[in-house]
């Protein structure tokens, strides 16, 4: 009997949870905050909750450079240094810089 008491309020709990995990993907945003379908559901004395989440963080944010050809990353490179943004999303560092424009230059003399 005890047991069967302590289930239901175990499964009520559980249903808590979900409720205040529901609300939270509600509040995220695609990308910048998400919520795991079994986030960690914290009670508190205040009335809510807190509920686990995922915040991006973007390379600019932290200055960090990373060359989406040979996956080479820097912290805070001097803006000397040769990295080369070739749109919003890639990054190259200097050596796949150089080699890209080489390529390039190779490419027209061919066509
Ligand atoms: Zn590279």
């Amino acid at each position: 009997m005890e047991n069967e008491e302590q289930l239901d309020q175990d499964e009520q709990q559980g249903e808590i949870a979900e409720a205040y995990r529901a609300a939270a993907k509600e509040m995220g945003r695609d990308g910048e905050l998400e919520v795991d379908d079994n986030a960690v559901v914290s009670f508190g004395s205040d009335p809510g909750a807190y509920v686990a989440a995922w915040i991006w963080v973007p390379n600019e944010a932290v200055g960090i450079k990373r060359c989406d050809s040979c996956e080479r990353t820097e912290l805070n490179p001097p803006d000397e240094a040769g990295w080369v943004e070739t749109c919003d999303f890639d990054t190259l560092c200097p050596e796949c810089a150089e080699e890209a424009k080489e390529d390039e230059v190779k490419g027209d003399v061919q066509t």
